[in-house]
């Protein structure tokens, strides 16, 4: 058999819509019409197969989810407002009361902050792992687990996950392994690795566009059916549907990930080569010195990279803050949180986006307070751009 490739799986579901479209119709309805009373019962009783209310589904946002799990290799998906719609309607769809997660320490902050702070009120307990340590998982994991949670390359440490054997410790523990594949679309395939549901804040490298929040959830037609489920279904009933605007404008974007992942790659390698060479703390998954390089090279789909997300230790925040405002000064990109864009966004993670992340556990997961994180854009020029970043490095002296 053929190996799984995400980005031809994803071009073989394009396809001309009505009237010989060739980009599928934005639908403007809220709401759809049956033909009888009968019908629409048998709709909402799941004996019949028709658009119902927006909020369920919308002929706009299932060309956007076939599309994504073609992509994924999982049979269905579904697309929400934000990234943390589909964090939270999925883990809240498996977990009640009294469930207990094990979770990667490290994650996206708003991710471990729902866990630590949300979750608990609602009597769903959380236990913060070291994922890239196996017997960690294994040790924590307790009758009432229910979900074992991760991110394939992890925010901000972009450390690898090791998805086939999470998801050999989740099938014999019986429990659910959900895997947030944000930084890595195209280039990690986490359903075809194992995992039983992907999650994705679109918002990123998804979309690419910074235009919009947007998330999605790719898993079985099992799991999105009960996810929409009129009676009791997570995301049918807490409501986080994307809007299908965005879901038609996202369905474009999405057909050009496959060359702009490639570039973003391609443009992070060039950038960590650089920083090595003048003598800077670097993290970055392509180079050899990465603690997960190797896992990273046998678990990827080849032809995209190693990503574009890359980090340099400048120890102190406030380095990192003055090197930061003088990049932007100089025109390197944005001092912005966020990821994924066409043009290069930097922040510094503990004082942002892993700032809901209590200093104790930040230097518990190894996280320097001084990280620059980088979000390498898709510039044509490489070299001006390092022209501007050694500029910037040389003004304060760093280099
Ligand atoms: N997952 C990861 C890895 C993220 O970095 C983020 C946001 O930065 C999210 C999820 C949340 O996504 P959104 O902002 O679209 O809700």
């Amino acid at each position: 058999m053929k190996k799984f490739n995400p980005a031809t799986s994803l071009e073989n579901s394009a396809h001309l819509s009505d009237n010989m479209m060739v980009n599928p119709p934005i639908t403007d309805s809220a709401t759809y019409a049956f033909d009888s009373g009968l019908d629409m019962t048998a709709c909402f009783e799941g004996e019949k197969e028709a658009f119902l209310y927006s909020r369920h589904w919308n002929p706009t946002n299932l060309e956007l989810s076939k599309a994504l799990a073609a992509m994924e290799g999982t049979e269905l998906a579904w697309v929400t407002g934000s990234g943390m719609a589909a964090i939270t309607s999925t883990i809240l769809q498996i977990c009640q009361s009294g469930d207990h997660i094990v979770s990667s320490m490290t994650t996206y902050g708003g991710t471990f902050a729902f866990m630590k702070n949300w979750l608990p009120k609602y009597g769903i307990t959380v236990d913060f792992v070291d994922t890239t340590n196996l017997d960690e998982v294994k040790s924590a994991i307790r009758k009432n687990t229910k979900m074992i949670y991760t991110e394939t390359m992890n925010n901000p440490l972009l450390q690898i996950s090791d998805i086939p054997a999470l998801s050999a410790i989740a099938k014999e523990n019986n429990v659910k392994l959900v895997v947030d594949n944000t930084f890595t679309p195209l280039i990690f395939s986490p359903h075809k690795l194992g995992a039983d549901v992907v999650v994705y804040s679109m918002t990123k490298f998804v979309n690419g566009k910074n235009d919009a929040t947007a998330g999605a959830i790719c898993a079985s037609a099992e799991f999105i059916n009960a996810l929409i489920d009129v009676n009791d279904g997570t995301a049918m009933l807490l409501g986080p549907v994307l809007e299908p605007l965005r879901a038609s404008s996202i369905h474009k974007n999405l057909f050009t990930l496959p060359i702009r992942m490639k570039k973003h790659s391609e443009n992070a390698a060039y950038l960590a080569k650089k920083f090595k060479e003048v003598g800077l703390k670097v993290n970055y998954a392509g180079l050899e010195s990465h603690a997960g390089h190797e896992l990273m090279t046998k678990m990827m789909n080849k032809g995209f990279g190693y990503g574009g997300m890359i980090s340099i230790d400048l120890e102190t925040p406030e380095k990192a803050s003055k090197f930061m405002s003088v990049m932007q000064e100089n025109g390197v990109g944005y001092l912005a949180v966020s990821l994924g864009y066409f043009r290069t966004l930097f922040s510094n993670s503990g004082t942002s986006t892993s700032s809901e992340v209590p200093e104790d556990v930040q230097k518990r997961m190894g996280m320097s307070p001084g990280l620059v994180r980088y979000s390498v854009g898709l510039d044509f020029d490489m070299e001006n751009m390092y022209e501007k970043i050694e500029k910037s490095l040389k003004q304060l002296d760093i280099i």
